[in-house]
């Protein structure tokens, strides 16, 4: 059969069902003003929640690293593409972590597919809330381990699956703050069940480094979890950081097993080291700018407020990730364009991502936004439902 046949069917499918994605290409920088083509929109749907991906010292950090190393990495880590700005920013995400050693991965994806799969096999079990990321239950599946779901933030369902096992290894994996609903797994608990069943804790936190804690330490600062409640923590670069990679923090031990046995740390070239450079400068104004997470909650607050006058359902989400969920693929994806129409970029956000039924307008905060925009926005929603 042709190629092109056999897919079409799909496509038609998906489209029918409301879910076909599309794109849209900007014109201009990651930040608050975008254009795309002929059009200015106000975006309220990045993950650049502390406004770096933009900001002239971290580029000017790229530049000047670029300068002397040049672009590409031309390695692995391992063969030689590891160089000293490399280097340095694992050292700085160690001390930002309060871990022995931090590991560098080239994106979030695959430190999560590496981590899990190298830490787990045939007689192993992996336990996952059913609202983590892909790439979290990707790496799951793929590896050899038995793959449990647990109920969304259910702690009991959590615990009779964890009793019932009989896996060598047991490996408890969750988002910190969860990317698509904004609200935080309850580590504290969780650390406790990992303790009482013999099992490691791995938390990916994507969203909750720079937003939360008093340091943007993310869920760790926040809950005060140290290696010994939560020995295994992963966080992305591309989004409060504003640049690119992801990073594995624990003891010396892990890191070390890892570098030997995480294929998608071994087999892949290593970031440019100016981008290494650019996330060094991104961290010190991560911890040092603490107006810019002050900033982010009092958006966040006035969204809040705004939203119940508006009687719209609310997640339980103290982070910028605040969801306005519609329902079907329909009212999402019309809501959107509506919003487009009056200058917002806000994406609908639909199955498979989301669950069945709770497709949603995924509106996120970032410290450049203003309250003037807010309101707007508010405003815009108001007359747009
Ligand atoms: C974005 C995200 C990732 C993937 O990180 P990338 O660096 O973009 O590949 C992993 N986990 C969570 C929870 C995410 O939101």
């Amino acid at each position: 059969m042709n190629l092109d046949d056999f897919l079409q069917p799909a496509l038609t499918e998906r489209e029918l069902a409301d879910r076909y994605r599309t794109l849209l290409c900007a014109d201009s920088p990651q930040q608050v003003e975008r254009t795309v083509g002929d059009a200015k929109l106000v975006s309220f749907c990045s993950n650049d929640y502390l406004g770096l991906a933009n900001h002239p010292s971290v580029i000017e950090a790229f530049q000047k690293a670029a300068k002397i190393y040049g672009l590409g990495s031309g390695a692995s880590h391992l063969v030689s593409g590891h160089s000293r700005p490399h280097h340095e920013l694992e050292e700085a995400l160690a001390r930002f972590t309060g871990r022995e050693r931090a590991l560098l991965f080239s994106t979030g994806y695959m430190a999560n597919m590496g981590v899990i799969n190298a830490l787990l096999g045939r007689n192993d079990a992996v336990f996952q809330d059913k609202l983590n990321h892909a790439s979290l239950l990707d790496g799951g599946l793929l590896s050899a381990a038995k793959f449990e779901r647990y109920r969304h933030g259910d702690l009991n369902h959590l615990q009779q699956k964890l009793e019932k096992s009989t896996a060598e290894k047991k490996l408890i994996v969750t988002d910190g703050v969860f990317s698509m609903d904004g609200d935080i797994a309850p580590l504290p608990e969780m650390a406790k069940l990992a303790r009482e069943n013999n099992a490691w804790l791995m938390v990916d936190d994507a969203h909750g480094f720079g937003c939360l804690g008093n340091n943007g330490g993310g869920v760790a600062e926040h809950f005060s979890l140290d290696v010994d409640d939560l020995p295994i923590l992963i966080g992305t670069l591309g989004k409060a950081f504003g640049t690119f990679g992801a990073f594995v923090a624990g003891s010396q031990t892990l890191i070390e097993y890892l570098i030997q046995f995480a294929r998608t740390y071994i087999y892949t070239t290593a970031l440019p080291p100016a981008v290494a450079a650019a996330t060094s400068e991104a961290l010190n104004i991560l911890q040092e700018e603490s107006w810019r997470r002050d900033r982010l909650n009092s958006l966040v607050a006035q969204f809040r407020t705004g939203c119940e006058a508006l009687g719209l359902t609310l997640w339980d989400s103290p982070s910028p990730i605040q969801p306005v969920l519609l329902g079907t693929e329909k009212d999402a994806l019309s809501l959107s364009k509506r919003l487009a129409e009056k200058g917002f970029w806000v994406t609908a956000i639909r199955p498979p991502t989301v669950p069945e039924g709770s497709s949603r307008l995924r509106v996120t905060f970032t410290a450049n936004h203003t309250p003037r925009q807010v309101d707007d926005l508010l405003n815009a929603i108001s007359e747009a439902l």
